[in-house]
């Protein structure tokens, strides 16, 4: 998770918003985050040593990545990251995706989309 790109801007990190999640792994038996932890939203060097034995243990099933530069976001569905540019985009699954989470999306991680 801590090395995903924006598809459309390249800009990294991106923002996670947790809707599903899953303890898969015992505490410390993963490996940790190395660069960015999503998590704990910010990077790893400047968090302390110890926060990160935890992020790998869980198993994101649904959720999403939001691009801080340029607003776009990605759903994860189903545990995998749909990070498609644009013209690839799903629209009606996308729609499906928020209608079922309506009620668990923060406002503002989600930009509004043009009407359709
Ligand atoms: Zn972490
Ligand atoms: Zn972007």
């Amino acid at each position: 998770m801590d090395i995903l790109a924006c598809p459309m801007c390249r800009s990294f990190p991106l923002r996670l918003t947790v809707l599903e999640r899953e303890q898969r792994y015992k505490v410390g038996e993963t490996i940790r985050c190395e660069l960015y932890c999503s998590f704990h939203e910010g990077m790893v060097a400047e968090l302390p040593e110890t926060r990160c034995w935890e992020c790998y243990s869980w198993e994101i099933l649904s959720g999403i990545l939001t691009c801080q530069s340029c607003g776009r976001w990605y759903p994860i569905i189903d545990e995998i990251p749909i990070m498609l540019p644009d013209e690839f985009r799903d629209r009606a699954r996308e729609k499906e995706f928020l209608n079922k989470w309506v009620d668990k999306i923060p406002s503002g991680v989600v930009r509004a989309e043009s009407a359709d």
